[in-house]
Formats: C-alpha cells, sequence, structure tokens
C-alpha cells in the first residue's frame, strides 16, 4: 500500500531534512515535487492541488522557516495535512441504537461486497461479542444467496434462511423482523451489485433503507479501481444518504489514490479497508497510522497493537526503551525476526515497522517467508555476542565464518546486514523525531 508515493515523499524530506536552513525556496521546490508524487498515486487533480496549497502556505510561514529544525517541520505539516486528507479521525461503526441496528453493504458487483459482509459480520461477533444476523437480498447475481450462507457457515455467523423468489424489499422485512424476534444486535443487509451505477439500483437500495431504516449504509469499492472508484462513490452519495465507505483491495493497492482523494471528493469517511482474501482481512481505516505508513515513519500503533499477544510483556517495554534511545542491534533484529515468525510473516507487516519497507526491497526477490526468517535467525545465531551487539565488526572473515555456521552464503550474511543497517537508520531518524513517544504522538 501506498509504496511508490511512500518511496516518492521519503526522497523530497531527505533533501529537506538534509539542509539546516529552508528558504521559500526550497519549500515550493519541494512541494511541486510532492505534488507530483501524488498525482502518480493516482490523486485526484483538484485534491493534489488543495493539498499542496494548504501545506505550502503554512510551511512558508516565518515560525517553520526559522525554527531549529525546518525540514521536521515541513514533515510534520505534510503529516498533518495528510491526516486531514484522510479524514482525521478514525470513523466508528454506529450500531449503537435500538437493537437490531442494520448496517446495509452497497456497491458495484465484484467489489468485494459479499465478502466484505461476512467479514464485518466475523468481527463485530468475535471481536465485539455482538450477535449478528446477515441476509443477502442479492436476487440478480445467480447463487449470490448461497455464496453468503457459505461464507456464513465459515465465520459461524447466522444467515437469514432463503425463500427462493423472494424480493429485495420482502426479503429485507423477513430479515428485519426475524432479527427483531430472536434479539439479534446487527442485522448486516448484502444488497444487489450491478456492472455499472444505474438507477434500477439506486431505486432498489432506496426502497430496501426506506423499510430497513439503517444505523449504517456502507459503500463497499474496489481500491485497485483508483480514481473510477471515487466516481462510483460520489454517484452512490449523490442518490443514498452513505455513511461511510469501505475499500477492498486495499492489499493489492500500491498507489493508493482511492484512498488518498475519497474524503475529499465524496465527504464520507472511509471506515475499513479489506485487506485480503481472507475473511479476517479487515481493518478499521485510521488516518493517522496511515499518514504514518506513507511517510515511512511506519505504523507502530497497528503494529504495536497486532504483536500484543506476541510479544512478551519484558520484551516490548526492552525494545520501546531501546527505541527511544535510537539504538537497534542484532539483538534487537533478532528479536523483531522472531515475533514476525509468531506473526504470520513478514507480509502484513511490512511498511508498518519503520525502515522496513526499504528493508524488505533490499532483499532478494521481495517475497520474504517463513524460511527466510528462519535463516536470518541461524546466522544472527552464528555470530558471537560482541558481533551481534556491534555488527560493524563483520569483516569479510567473520562473514565467512557465520555462512558456514549458519548454512547460508556470505550473500544472504550481506543482505542481513544490509537489513539491520535499514532498519537502524529508520530508529536513528525516529530518535531525532523526538524518539517513540514523539513519534506516537504525531500519530495519535
Ligand atoms: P461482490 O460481487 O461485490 O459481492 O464481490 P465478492 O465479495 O464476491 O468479492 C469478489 C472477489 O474479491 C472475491 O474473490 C473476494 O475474495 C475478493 N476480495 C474481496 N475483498 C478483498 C480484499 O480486500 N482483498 C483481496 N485481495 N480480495 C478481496
Amino acid at each position: 500500500m501506498f509504496d511508490s508515493l511512500s518511496d516518492r515523499l521519503g526522497g523530497v524530506f531527505e533533501r529537506l531534512r538534509g539542509r539546516g536552513a529552508l528558504n521559500e525556496g526550497d519549500v515550493r521546490t519541494a512541494m511541486r515535487e510532492v505534488r507530483i508524487a501524488l498525482l502518480e498515486a493516482d490523486v485526484a487533480l483538484p485534491v493534489a492541488r488543495d493539498f499542496v496549497d494548504k501545506v505550502t502556505e503554512q510551511a512558508i510561514g516565518q515560525q517553520v522557516l526559522r525554527s531549529v529544525t525546518p525540514g521536521q517541520q515541513v514533515v510534520k505539516i505534510v503529516h498533518d495535512a495528510l491526516v486531514d486528507m484522510l479524514g482525521s479521525d478514525t470513523a466508528e461503526l454506529e450500531i449503537g441504537v435500538t437493537p437490531p441496528a442494520v448496517i446495509m453493504l452497497v456497491g458495484l458487483q465484484g467489489s468485494g461486497k459479499t465478502t466484505t459482509t461476512a467479514k464485518l459480520a466475523k468481527l463485530l461477533a468475535k471481536a465485539q461479542g455482538k450477535k449478528v444476523m446477515m441476509a443477502s437480498l442479492d436476487v440478480n447475481r445467480p447463487a449470490a444467496q448461497e455464496q453468503l450462507a457459505v461464507l456464513g457457515t465459515q465465520t459461524e455467523v447466522t444467515t437469514l434462511p432463503i425463500v427462493a423468489g423472494q424480493q429485495p424489499v420482502d426479503i429485507a422485512k423477513r430479515a428485519l423482523s426475524a432479527a427483531k424476534l430472536q434479539g439479534f444486535d446487527v442485522l448486516m443487509l448484502d444488497t444487489a451489485g450491478r456492472l455499472h451505477v444505474d438507477q434500477a439500483l439506486m431505486d432498489e437500495m432506496k426502497a430496501v433503507a426506506d423499510i430497513a431504516n439503517p444505523a449504517e449504509i456502507l459503500l463497499v469499492v474496489d481500491s485497485l479501481t483508483g480514481q473510477d472508484a471515487v466516481n462510483v462513490a460520489s454517484s452512490f452519495s449523490e442518490q443514498v444518504p452513505l455513511t461511510g465507505v469501505i475499500l477492498t483491495r486495499m492489499d493489492g493497492d500500491a498507489r493508493g489514490g482511492a484512498a488518498l482523494s475519497m474524503r475529499a471528493v465524496t465527504g464520507k469517511p472511509i471506515k475499513f479497508a479489506g485487506v485480503g482474501e481472507k475473511l479476517d482481512a479487515i481493518e478499521p481505516f485510521h488516518p493517522k497510522r496511515v499518514a504514518g505508513r506513507i511517510l515511512g515513519m511506519g505504523d507502530v500503533v497497528s503494529l504495536v497493537e497486532r504483536a500484543a499477544e506476541a510479544i512478551q510483556q519484558e520484551d516490548a517495554e526492552r525494545m520501546a526503551s531501546r527505541l527511544a534511545k535510537g539504538q537497534f542491534d542484532m539483538n534487537d533484529l533478532r528479536a523483531q525476526l522472531a515475533q514476525m515468525r509468531r506473526m504470520g510473516g513478514l507480509g502484513a507487516l511490512a511498511g508498518m515497522i519503520p525502515g522496513m519497507k526499504k528493508a524488505q526491497a533490499a532483499m532478494a526477490s521481495g517475497a520474504v517467508d517463513e524460511k527466510i526468517l528462519l535463516r536470518m535467525d541461524a546466522m544472527i545465531t552464528s555470530m558471537t555476542p560482541k558481533e551481534r551487539a556491534k555488527p560493524e565488526l563483520l569483516n569479510a572473515k567473520r562473514k565467512i565464518r557465520i555462512a558456514k555456521g549458519s548454512g547460508t552464503t556470505v550473500q544472504d550474511v550481506n543482505k542481513l546486514l544490509k537489513m539491520h543497517q535499514e532498519m537502524q537508520t529508520a530508529m536513528k531518524r525516529l530518535k531525532k523525531m523526538g524518539g517513540l513517544k514523539g513519534m506516537l504522538g504525531m500519530l495519535g
């Protein structure tokens, strides 16, 4: 997600930070580059323009340019503007009303609506202990109702029994009374999709919404369709009172244009992001964290949350205090690797750890899996305690010894060292920015 944007912005900021003093010209040059980076990430043109204007105006303020760390200040301004663009606060689901709270999902065919219905239902049922029922109103696509029933079985969420031939509005009525009678907290309605936005679809949605009086009408859009996703969202929000957007396939979206312009163009918050095909691959959308991720600061908060189960308390505290000092040796890397293994590989975590994106690029194919993690661990095991604490000791001779000891090659050892170095640099940068605490403050 956001990989190329993140790289481009990283380069711009590196140059800004590298200079002691900044003048207006420097800022304007940097902001031109930011604008190009945003456009290349497929951000809508007016959104990119507004963004850059706003940031430029703030950044050439006297106080910023006269400050001791103008480069850092500019990055902070960009960060805050990104958060603004993404929607400021994490948008919560409105399910506090009299049960059953109805959550209606709408969107085009293939956007991931049915999968997302099941993902959300599972999240509400498992993580929040809600009693959830799902019903499919999709009578257009053959087997759509059956698809939801199968997902219901997989997620252990109740689905409304299928009555052949029944029309959407009637299904909605039946679902509502069943959910009321049986004391469900939440009723999820998966509506029919179409290939394009059309009036029949909109009319059907409105009729269902009139009957069901939903607490949430969430539009599901495929982030891979970029600006089209934003246009679809605009058309829908003109016709139905959307309460939010769910962007799917964020796992495959390297550019991020839809996520970045969605809020500004539609005025609707992104509430969740779909990040994979599995039924737990859904995350609340946290603008602050995403902004941090884009700026290469790493999504430390999400990381810490995910790691909470995998990390022993002392480990976490030790790590936090070392991070705060900007220290990061081979022992730290090893501890990180072990955690990654426990957390299910690097894939999910890349981008969350400061510097990890670059480190990953330094790895052979970019695809880091369990085997590679184990190999890296074997290399660190083959080092002496001194070497682990001071990796710069590793000369050619020592590298050969380590490669032999771990059944790897000197090339592998070099890659490990490179990765460590990237992460160490990131940690140092983190420290310069006021340490983990400072950064967490920035991420909110
Ligand atoms: P619908 O027609 O809108 O109901 O779409 P489906 O829910 O049937 O999803 C279409 C395809 O997209 C399925 O193969 C899903 O597994 C896949 N899909 C849905 N959400 C995501 C996501 O967040 N990431 C990825 N990689 N695939 C997804």
